[in-house]
């Protein structure tokens, strides 16, 4: 098969209606214009090393419905090996690039967990989801396309259900069942490299109840549709020299206006007892793999701090055990969520996901050490590495002012100002820039991971279990609640 190259895929984003909005107006060329651009770098890395056979055993893999050698991010995941090169491809874009690959994560997640979906809606209620979904993706693979998942709603007052909101379309919702597709209005927000994508395929972000029908919707949607807007966040980076960073992740807000999406796109629409299993699985397998990134950014953060410490004239080995600890929680979050894939379960309509509670209990680290690992690398950078104590690189390359700067900004004798000017940045952008992945909220609040998890901890099981070793044979029960 023939896999698409940048230069292709660059095409086809050019190719695409400017209906990307940021600082005033709707974006030209994504692939140049400097709000966009590092964006579109990252994104277009996965194209890159597609060509280089050297990462053929993580990128590639046979497609379980054409048979042909396919983007690993086409296929199904049927088994913990499958989930594990999910995990293993996000740790080499972020060993590339240092930041988030959404491109060939959210949407292969989405469209995993809705092919088991759609299989038990359509046996249920006699729909032909199922079949639409494989159409759709055995189109995709050939294409080698970039898909994302959007599940967030802009969601309004986080005090009252999507339906008793002021402004209904905070949650997005279909407003139109047509013979021949339906009608959406409202937002996906914060959604991950939206503006890189091909497609995006929207699915429920909680689970609803009967009475919420019009919010219960899934569907794939080109991303320059008719009705659809993307609107870019802002991500702190400066533009020149070594102020700017060649990637970067930037997440968008997906406004729907009357957007119509043909039926053989439309996965679900009004089937709410189905919303919570997908976001169960979903955050099954993304909160497995979750670790996969972390510690892949941990890796280059660990390799931003070594590269201050040399810039700044010591030996890396003089943090050596702080490196350690790096490491270590980069070894922790990704091992659990290989635990979690590893004690997952299969479906019957073939793909596989990871057991809940282990990763669940993953997102909790990972969204709770982040911090230690950004601490680490600031602790051994020193302030240069800290927010807003470099120069910009305008001033240290300007030809009065320029060398007095750089006099200064010069540590390690053997090396120039201009490589610790470098690394400072780097360390900066990983830790307190546009570098800082979303490790606390991406893919859902610790919080909510927490609730799993609790839900999961049997705890009068565990009573009976000490009782038994104790000796103890008269029941030990909570007290009565006090009336
Ligand atoms: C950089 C980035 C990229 C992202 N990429 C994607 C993506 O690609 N696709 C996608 O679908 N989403 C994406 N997200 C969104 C992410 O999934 C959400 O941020 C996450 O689910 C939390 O939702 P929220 O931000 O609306 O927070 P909120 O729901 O507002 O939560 C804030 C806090 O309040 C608590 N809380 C909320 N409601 C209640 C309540 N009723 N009772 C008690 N406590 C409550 C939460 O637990 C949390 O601690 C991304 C987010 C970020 C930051």
């Amino acid at each position: 098969m023939k896999f698409r190259t940048k230069e292709e895929y660059h095409a086809d984003l050019r190719a695409m209606r400017p209906n990307v909005f940021k600082n005033g107006r709707f974006i030209e060329d994504i692939v140049t214009d400097p709000d966009t651009k590092t964006l579109i770098e990252n994104e277009s890395l996965t194209y890159e090393l597609l060509q280089n056979p050297e990462h053929d055993a993580i990128l590639k893999a046979k497609s379980t419905l054409s048979g042909e050698t396919v983007a690993r991010w086409h296929t199904l995941m049927t088994c913990p090996e499958d989930l594990m090169m999910y995990g293993k491809l996000k740790k080499l874009h972020f060993h590339h690039t240092g930041v988030c690959c959404a491109g060939v994560c959210t949407g292969w997640n989405t469209f995993n967990v809705l092919w088991s979906v759609t299989a038990e809606i359509d046996e249920k209620h006699g729909t032909d989801y199922h079949k639409r979904l494989e159409a759709w993706l055995r189109d995709v693979e050939l294409k080698t396309y970039k898909i994302g998942g959007a599940l967030t709603d802009a969601k309004g007052d986080r005090g009252k259900k999507a339906g008793q909101q002021v402004t209904p379309d905070v949650n997005l919702r279909v407003t139109e069942i047509r013979d021949d597709g339906i009608v959406v209005n409202g937002a996906k927000v914060m959604i991950a490299n939206a503006a890189a994508f091909h497609e995006i395929i929207c699915i429920p972000g909680t689970a609803y109840k009967e009475n919420e029908k019009e919010f219960v919707i899934s569907f794939a949607v080109p991303r320059d549709a008719k009705g659809l807007t993307l609107v870019q966040a802002e991500v702190k980076e400066g533009r020149e020299g070594w102020d700017a960073m060649k990637y970067s992740t930037m997440a968008s807000y997906l406004i729907f206006e009357d957007c119509f999406i043909p039926k053989e796109k439309v996965f679900m629409c009004g089937e709410w007892e189905s919303s919570g299993v997908i976001i169960s699985r979903f955050t099954a397998n993304y909160r497995a793999a979750i670790g996969s990134c972390m510690s892949g950014n941990g890796d280059v953060m660990l390799g931003a701090a070594a590269l201050m410490a040399r810039a700044n004239g010591l030996s890396a080995n003089v943090f050596r055990e702080k490196f350690v600890d790096m490491q270590m929680i980069g070894n922790l979050v990704y091992g659990l969520g290989l635990g979690a894939m590893l004690a997952g379960e299969k479906h019957p309509s073939g793909t596989f996901y990871a057991d809940p509670t282990l990763a669940h209990t993953n997102k909790y680290y990972v969204a709770t050490s982040y911090a230690e690992l950004r601490r680490i690398c600031e602790d051994v950078g020193g302030g240069i590495a800290e927010t807003g104590c470099l120069p910009n690189y305008k001033d240290c390359t300007d030809p009065v002012m320029g060398p007095k700067i750089m006099k200064y900004v010069k540590g390690n004798s053997e090396l120039s100002a201009e490589t610790r000017a470098r690394a400072a940045r780097l360390s900066e952008w990983f830790t307190s820039g546009g570098g800082t992945m979303a490790f606390i909220h991406g893919g859902g609040s610790p919080d909510g991971a927490r609730v799993v998890v609790r839900l999961n901890t049997p705890v009068d099981e565990y009573v009976k279990y000490a009782a038994g070793i104790a000796g103890i044979t008269e029941k030990v029960e909570d007290p009565a609640p006090k009336k």
